[in-house]
């Protein structure tokens, strides 16, 4: 799924070609993409306004029309927004013609994807506050916010960092990498990590997102550029999608667990792992037959 650095990418890819420009005719071919409205209602509301801003809000791609009427979309697993693509995609679900010209095409192979309408900004305003935390290139994510998220907090630190309502943007690779940077294990309990832990995990989440960004993002599934070419991040991962492999840092083999519920990558020499989970590798290694039956 799209996270923060590659919802990104597509709005400073997209931002200068469609800002400032008319939604001459607006096309929704999929009904689950405007849920609970009508796809007519959602085409007539956008036909014939101007787009004004191009804007981004965790994985939201958020767009600002003339009248103050906003769309947040979501490109959930497999969404792309594709600027006059050739040939045709295979899934278009929404079509829209732009005035004086170009022509934007919504792809989603496995339909996720979402545009919800928010008329006024504080529709808009409520819908993200109830959806979403701070960013975290926001000047307000500060290490002592960080403190109050993860508070009397026994959830593994990989399932806060997931939250959405808590910290906006991060998913399972970006997770992952800023974990491995902190050198914390994805299941220390996130209440009892450390005033410097929490520091660390600070610069690192903000670090993954920026080099994520850097490279255009990270493209491991179907994620695409609005000309259809894929990120490079892929390449560049520390961790994620690594295991089998040697630590960047120590060399040793970086292992595959399950962490919040999502394939997680671990090097558990530098992220070394809370105490119950030493315990449960410890008892299993010296009862091996228990562990073969
Ligand atoms: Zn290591």
């Amino acid at each position: 799924m799209p996270e923060l650095p590659e919802v990104e990418t597509i709005r400073r890819q997209l931002a200068p070609l469609v800002e400032g420009r008319t939604f001459r005719k607006v096309e929704i071919a999929d009904p689950r993409w405007t849920r609970p409205l009508a796809p007519s209602e959602v085409e007539e509301t956008l036909t014939g306004r101007k787009l004004q801003r191009l804007g981004r809000r965790g994985k939201y791609l958020l767009w600002s029309f003339s009248g103050d009427v906003h769309l947040a979309q979501h490109l959930r697993m497999t969404g792309a927004v594709l600027y006059d693509p050739h040939p045709e995609p295979r899934h278009a679900r929404v079509v829209i013609e732009l005035r004086p010209k170009g022509r934007l095409v919504i792809d989603d192979p496995r339909r996720f994807g979402t545009g919800e309408l928010l008329l006024g900004s504080e529709a808009l305003k409520n819908f993200l506050d109830a959806r979403l935390g701070l960013e975290p290139f926001d000047e307000r994510f500060t290490v002592e916010h960080l403190k109050g998220i993860v508070r009397g907090r026994r959830a593994p630190i990989k399932a806060l960092l997931l939250d959405q309502r808590r910290i906006a943007g991060v998913g399972n690779i970006y997770a992952d990498e800023a974990l491995f940077m902190a050198q914390i294990h994805p299941l220390r309990a996130s209440g009892k990590l450390t005033g410097d832990q929490l520091a660390r995990l600070r610069e690192a989440v903000m670090m993954a997102l920026s080099a994520g960004i850097d490279a255009r993002g990270a493209s491991i599934d179907d994620f695409r550029h609005i000309d259809g070419m894929r990120g490079t991040f892929q390449n560049r991962f520390l961790v994620h999608l690594r295991a089998g492999e040697p630590c960047v840092r120590c060399g040793t083999t970086i292992r595959k667990i399950v962490a919040a519920g999502r394939g997680t990558y671990v090097c558990e020499s530098c992220q070394s792992p809370p105490r119950k989970r030493r315990q449960a590798a410890s008892r299993s290694s010296s009862r091996p037959s228990s562990a073969a039956a």
